[in-house]
């Protein structure tokens, strides 16, 4: 049994009140309160029902990559909207609200590093940035990744979404 299951009855209502938003996250299957830190430490299985919830694109690739030596490749490229796109949306207003919701610049992340010693090129598409769909900015950094890969004679690894 975890720390956390023996003091939760107790510590609910004080949680609810003091602790800020996105230190506890509920599972969406068993629905225990989960303290974030220690679920990153699980990588994110419920230890209660062994869920595997959905991580993002950022944590996957912390959690993949040795922990020295991450370098993410093109972290500030944002797109131009060329066309003006408008669906019942501006194109413009929908990737501003997918940059505020997930903190990323787009729906890629890429990094070097390296697995367990082993140069290599990572790739991690984030759902929740506009479902991980494929504008400029993906595709510009997919194709550095690649560039990367074949410069660097690594492997080019991608989390699909
Ligand atoms: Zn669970």
């Amino acid at each position: 049994m975890s720390w956390l299951k023996k003091i939760l009855p107790t510590i609910t209502n004080v949680v609810k009140k003091n602790i800020p938003e996105g230190l506890w996250s509920k599972c969406p299957k068993c629905e225990s309160t989960l303290y974030e830190e220690e679920l990153k430490q699980l990588t994110y299985v419920c230890p209660n029902c062994d869920h595997h919830m959905r991580i993002s694109a950022r944590v996957r690739l912390e959690s993949f990559l040795d922990v020295d030596g991450q370098e993410e490749i093109a972290p500030n490229l944002v797109a131009v909207d060329p066309l003006k796109f408008k669906d019942q949306k501006k194109y413009k207003d929908r990737y501003l609200q997918a940059q505020k919701n997930t903190g990323e610049k787009d729906a890629l992340v890429v990094k070097k590093g390296t697995l367990n010693g082993m140069s290599v090129v990572v790739a991690a598409f984030e759902f929740k940035f506009m479902g991980g769909s494929m504008g400029s900015v993906v595709g510009e950094k997919f194709v550095r990744a690649a560039q990367e890969s074949i410069r660097t004679n690594s492997p080019l690894i991608c989390f699909s979404a």
